[in-house]
C-alpha cells in the first residue's frame, strides 16, 4: 500500500516536471530572444542620443561655448558615431536622409574652410602671374618678392597689418624706418 502510494507519488512527481521545468525552459528561450532585441533597441536610442547631442553642439556652437577649431572636431566624431549606429539600425528613409544631409554639411564644413586658404595659398607671382608654391618668397620665374614678410621674423604679412603676428613687431614704425634708411 505505501509503495503503490510512493509509486503514485513518483508517477506524479515525473509528470509535473515538465510542466515545472516548462515555464524556466520558456523563460530562458524568452530572455535569449528579448536579448536580440534590446540590443537593436539600444542603438536606436543610442543614435537618437548623438542625433540630440549633434544639436547641443551646434546650439553650443552658435552661442559661442565650443570653439570654431573644437566645433568641426566634435562633430566629425559625432558624426561617425551616428553613422556606426545607423548601420546597426534600421531606419525609416526620412532618418536616413537627415543623417545624410548632415554627414553632407559637415564634410562640406569641414570643406570649405580648407578650401578657403587653399584659396588664399594660391598665390601667383604679382609681377609676372606664374603660380607660387605656398612656402615660395620669391618668383621662381622672375625673382620679384610674393609678398611682404615680416622683418624680424620672416613672417608673411599683410600690406595693412600694423603689427606682426608672427613677433608682434610694430610694421609701420618698421616699414618707416626702412623707407628711412
Ligand atoms: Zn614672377
Ligand atoms: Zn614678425
Amino acid at each position: 500500500m505505501s509503495i503503490a502510494a510512493l509509486l503514485i507519488g513518483l508517477a506524479l512527481l515525473i509528470l509535473t516536471i515538465p510542466f515545472v521545468a516548462g515555464p524556466i525552459i520558456n523563460e530562458r528561450r524568452e530572455k535569449k530572444f528579448l536579448t536580440d532585441e534590446p540590443e537593436e533597441e539600444e542603438m536606436q536610442t543610442r543614435y537618437q542620443q548623438i542625433l540630440l547631442a549633434l544639436r547641443d553642439l551646434d546650439f553650443d556652437h552658435q552661442l559661442g561655448v565650443v570653439s570654431d577649431e573644437d566645433y568641426p572636431v566634435l562633430r566629425a566624431q559625432l558624426l561617425a558615431e551616428a553613422a556606426q549606429a545607423r548601420t546597426a539600425v534600421e531606419l525609416d528613409t526620412a532618418e536616413k536622409e537627415t543623417l545624410d544631409a548632415q554627414i553632407e554639411a559637415a564634410i562640406l564644413a569641414r570643406r570649405s574652410p580648407a578650401a578657403k586658404t587653399a584659396a588664399a595659398d594660391d598665390l601667383t607671382c604679382r609681377h609676372c602671374g606664374e603660380p607660387l608654391d605656398a612656402g615660395d618668397k620669391f618668383c621662381a620665374i622672375c625673382g620679384a618678392q610674393t609678398a611682404d614678410f615680416c622683418p624680424q621674423c620672416d613672417r608673411r604679412i599683410d600690406p595693412d597689418d600694423k603689427f606682426c603676428a608672427g613677433c608682434g613687431l610694430n610694421l609701420t614704425m618698421a616699414v618707416s624706418q626702412e623707407v628711412a634708411a
